[in-house]
């Protein structure tokens, strides 16, 4: 099958429906009917940039207002009422299928996008149990850490490594083909995951430590290792991941930096992780504003979205048809 379809790894649908965390945004979480240029994503730009499948990462943070800063959830409950709130946000757009099983992606329909659940850090995980509900829940692209270590893994702002229930929690997840989103993870975690779950990793939006150093962007020891392996990079377009912020407007052409490094070292492992709606909308890269921006970009530059689109889908296929 030859199609430009996008299938984005990480799009933070979530962070846009949570009242709280919205606040990080600059953008109201108004209905997505309608077609503003003034936000990352709505349903007719997904229409006409064609996109097909949304990986959404729900969100292990929130906002504390009054201090101005991320804290962690670290209740089950807490989390599982902000997933119910995303639920409950979707199910008002018949254009979103949630997928959790080969029955939901098999009968997607053509005018629908379909959803992967996935969480962004499993601080209010404390046993086996709490995964097994998780999986329950659907969600399959598990992120095992944000940048702050947990009882599983070290984040990129800690050295922590793989903790044995981090080695038991890969253990589950590759027994039922699950999808551990090795993004936030500091150097040694991604390491020991790499190892203990050859097939069943993936960067979700990551760029390269080549074009621009930054500390979620992938050195060359890593791609080394992974580079031959049945994996995903999602390149993405998180405004510090391209360049400094500081001094520099991010823009689409450091992306295409990134995408052409990438498919010369293996051309199979390129996706698209756009991180939209996981940063404020006016930092957004130029030439890659909101998603209509975005396709436009990837066309004008002549990327092989059909070759990226088909590269993801295989892989999540391989995974689905266990579920
Ligand atoms: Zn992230």
């Amino acid at each position: 099958m030859k199609s430009d379809f996008i299938f984005d790894l990480h799009l933070d649908l979530e962070v846009y429906f949570n009242k709280n965390l919205n606040n990080l945004l600059n953008i109201p979480s108004d209905s997505l009917l309608t077609f503003k240029k003034e936000r990352h994503f709505d349903l007719i730009q997904a229409k006409k940039a064609k996109i097909k499948f949304i990986v959404s990462q729900i969100q292990s943070l929130k906002y504390d207002l009054k201090n101005k800063k991320l804290k962690i959830i670290s209740n089950l409950q807490e989390f599982i009422y902000n997933y119910h709130n995303f639920i409950n946000k979707l199910k008002i757009y018949p254009q979103f299928k949630i997928i959790k099983n080969f029955d939901n992606f098999n009968t997607l329909k053509l005018n629908q996008i379909g959803i992967f659940l996935g969480v962004e850090g499993l601080y209010f995980v404390k046993k086996l149990k709490d995964l097994e509900i998780l999986w329950n829940l659907g969600i399959r692209v598990f992120g095992l850490t944000w940048n702050f270590k947990n009882r599983i893994a070290g984040g990129l702002d800690s050295d922590e490594r793989l903790t044995s229930l981090g080695k038991s929690t890969l253990d589950f997840l590759v027994k039922r083909e699950g999808i551990i989103d090795c993004a936030h993870l500091n150097y040694f975690s991604a390491n020991e995951v790499i190892k203990l779950a050859p097939k069943n990793f993936i960067f979700s939006h990551n760029n390269l430590k080549s074009i621009f150093n930054f500390k979620q962007n992938l050195n060359q020891k890593i791609l080394n290792r992974i580079k031959n392996k049945q994996t995903l990079i999602g390149l993405t377009l998180l405004p510090p991941a391209l360049s400094d912020i500081s001094k520099n407007k991010p823009t689409f052409q450091a992306w295409i930096k990134n995408y052409k490094k990438l498919i010369q070292i293996n051309p199979k492992i390129v996706a698209i992780g756009t991180d939209y709606f996981g940063f404020n909308f006016v930092d957004s890269p130029q030439g890659a504003k909101n998603y209509l921006k975005f396709r436009k970009s990837l066309v004008k530059y002549k990327v092989k979205i059909d070759k990226i689109f088909l590269n993801t889908l295989n892989y999540f296929q391989s995974k689905i048809e266990k579920w």
